[in-house]
């Protein structure tokens, strides 16, 4: 990969090197653009949202750490002594994981990541996003399905968007809104390069519970955030 298509790898490995970055900005037809602070990839345990740091506590066993970004959650379960592996599509974004001293990573695809099982698979920042549509989250289930041990647990964080389609008297519309509404395109842009675009999704507690369930999971939720947001602990449905 080059710049072209890593702008978040590029701003990543920048800021590692040199202490700062220039702007990561994130471009979407529907939301308006976006920036997204490269120091926050870079935050310590101390820096996390509690949904972020509940996730870690609660991770156990062996973990892998999906799109694991700038390896902050991988340094954090590391430094308590929990075995983590790290894997990220960037091939920067690994080798700046490598170099910050994350012992275990992986330059992969999870989608096409044929590895050992796991206890706890991790996916945090939103990390599901990745999934890009409802229409994939089976796929999703599969994967998870394989590289779940038995007992194990999938723990991820994400929004619930309907806030975006709020009007002034508070009122959440979305009957304008064509497919699913958490489904964004977005455009990296590091440095003046816009990387190519991608879907992302936002999926709310109710959809994700339903799309586990038609694939055999259990959905619970561990914590609610402060502005829409969720950690959900998803396992296989016993019995
Ligand atoms: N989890 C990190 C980083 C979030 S940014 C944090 O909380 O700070 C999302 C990361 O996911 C990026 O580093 C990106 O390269 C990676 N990514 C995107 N698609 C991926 C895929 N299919 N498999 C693995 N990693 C992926």
């Amino acid at each position: 990969m080059t710049i072209e298509n890593d702008p978040m790898g590029q701003a990543i490995a920048d800021y590692h090197k040199h202490g700062k970055a220039a702007q990561l900005r994130v471009l979407s037809p529907v939301l308006e653009d976006d920036e997204i602070p490269v120091k926050t990839l870079f935050r310590s345990l101390q820096e996390m949202p509690a949904i972020e740091r509940v996730a870690l506590e609660q991770a156990r066993g062996h973990i892998l750490d999906v799109g694991a970004g700038a390896g902050c959650h991988s340094l954090a379960l590391q430094g308590q002594g929990k075995p983590v592996t790290a894997i990220d599509i960037s091939p920067v974004a690994v080798a700046t994981m490598r170099e910050r001293g994350v012992v275990d990573v992986l330059e992969q695809d999870f989608f096409t990541y044929d590895g050992p099982r796991f206890d706890t698979i991790l996916m945090l920042m939103n990390g599901i996003g990745i999934v890009g549509t409802v229409s994939r989250l089976p796929a999703f289930f599969m994967q998870v399905d394989r590289l779940l041990a038995d007992g194990g647990q999938l723990l991820c964080d994400s929004s619930d968007i309907c806030y975006i389609y709020e009007d002034e008297d508070g009122f959440i519309d979305l009957t304008g809104v064509e497919g699913y509404y958490g489904e964004m395109t977005y455009q990296m842009q590091y440095r003046g390069v816009k990387g190519s675009t991608f879907p992302w999704l936002f999926v709310d507690a109710d959809t994700l519970r339903e799309q586990a369930a038609a694939c055999g999971f259990d959905l619970e939720i561990v914590l609610v955030g402060d502005h829409y947001d969720y950690l959900a602990r998803i396992t296989r449905r016993r019995g």
